[in-house]
């Protein structure tokens, strides 16, 4: 069943759901690795094409398959393939598609292992990279005047939650001859659908928002069928960065309630914002869905909501920001974001350690900075926990 004007919460209950013989309520899982034939003229019949079945869970699995429809609903894209995590997402997706002496761009806030394929795997290959900041206009058309394969970024992003237009930067690739592959992960396909601004590709760790109770990894490329089909599955396919069909299967139960989590997060990190952008010893805030947010109109434009994630600077530097964390008893310091169960980080000690100080402070990324994922507790509970982490801030 599949009606494609359904409201986002009813696709991801009823659009393309296939049930078995059984008639069961809730997706069947399919936990195997190979399948077996009637006789061997089947076999061969399959491996020529002639016959529809399935060979072996690395090329394709009823419950993979059902999670690849369901994205590809939800996306409003002809295609999906799933990996074993939101990085074989991203690798899969630009390595299957440059190959040496290509051009890459890159906007320079990445996730940090999405920074470490652009700016240290590419080049390894001959790939030249070049990174730009989200709002640097000269920069994107300077760097897209050139024949470029692939254009890479994440809006918002992370951990500063900049805003980048993303149908401007479209523009500007489809100018260069270039595939636009936006990371959807902060937004999740709740709170934006990059397709619809002009990108060719959207990428997701479906271990965040998508299955959002902190169980399973994994990752979906979502695009063009014919693009999907002849560049990214043969490579998927062969490298074997399959996603386990459990997996698969507790993503599909996550998808059952994505939009009302993501929803009720967005609520609750909207409240967190207004207390923390009043908050004393609070000199920082950036969250989407403010007014003050130096993208405001745009992330109005071009997301559904504000997001889940509030990133703010704590007074103190390092220390003001260690205190904080370590007086918070309901939010959990952890690196994961997009979970049910509210979460904050350091990224100049964790998620951005790795990237040079100078670096981090061109993207904002001070020693008070704390990104704070926020979950679906109760907002007055939130807030009395932020509360405890400022009253120890200073010690
Ligand atoms: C987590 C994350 C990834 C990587 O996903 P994994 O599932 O951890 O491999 C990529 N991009 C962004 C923006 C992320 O937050």
């Amino acid at each position: 069943m599949t009606e494609t004007n359904y409201g986002p919460s009813t696709r991801a209950l009823h659009n393309q759901v296939e049930r078995t013989e059984f008639g069961e309520t809730s997706d069947a899982i399919f936990l195997t690795s190979g399948f077996v034939y009637d006789n061997a003229e089947q076999a061969a019949a399959t491996f020529t094409g002639d016959v529809e079945h399935y060979q072996y869970s690395r090329f394709g699995n009823p419950t993979t398959d059902a999670l690849q429809r369901r994205l590809a609903d939800l996306e409003g894209a002809e295609a999906c393939i799933v990996t074993a995590s939101g990085m074989g997402a991203v690798s899969s997706a630009l390595l299957s598609h440059v190959k040496t002496g290509d051009r890459v761009v890159a906007s320079r806030a990445l996730f940090g292992s999405c920074y470490w394929i652009v700016t240290q795997l590419l080049p390894q290959y001959g790939v030249e990279t070049v990174l730009v900041d989200g709002d640097d206009w000269d920069g994107w058309t300077q760097a897209l005047s050139k024949p470029t394969a692939a254009v890479l970024l994440e809006s918002p992003s992370n951990p500063m939650l900049d805003v980048l237009d993303i149908q401007r930067i479209a523009d500007l690739a489809h100018g260069a001859g270039a595939l636009l592959m936006v990371d959807n992960v902060f937004a999740s396909p709740i709170g934006q659908q990059p397709i619809k601004l002009g990108a060719d590709v959207v990428i997701y760790s479906c271990t965040k928002h998508i299955d959002g109770q902190g169980r399973v990894l994994g990752g979906a490329v979502l695009g063009k069928k014919q693009w999907i089909e002849e560049v990214l599955q043969p490579f998927t396919r062969n490298t074997g960065n399959a996603l386990s069909p459990f997996n698969a299967w507790v993503l599909l139960k996550g998808i059952e309630t994505l939009p009302l989590r993501v929803n009720a997060m967005a609520r609750n990190a909207a409240e967190v914002a207004d207390f923390l952008a009043e908050a004393p010893g609070i000199t920082r805030v950036n969250y989407p869905g403010r007014a003050d947010h130096p993208q405001a109109e745009l992330a109005r434009k071009q997301m559904h909501n504000g997001g889940s994630l509030v990133a703010f600077e704590v007074e103190g530097g390092r220390e003001g920001a260690f205190r904080f964390l370590n007086a918070l008893k309901l939010v959990a310091i952890s690196n994961n974001l997009g979970d049910a169960r509210s979460l904050a980080t350091h990224p100049a000690t964790t998620t951005h350690m790795k990237i040079a100080p100078e670096e981090r402070a061109k993207l904002g990324i001070t020693d008070g900075v704390i990104r704070l994922s926020v979950g679906l507790e109760d907002s007055a509970d939130l807030i009395a926990d932020l509360k405890r982490g400022l009253a120890a801030r200073k010690g």
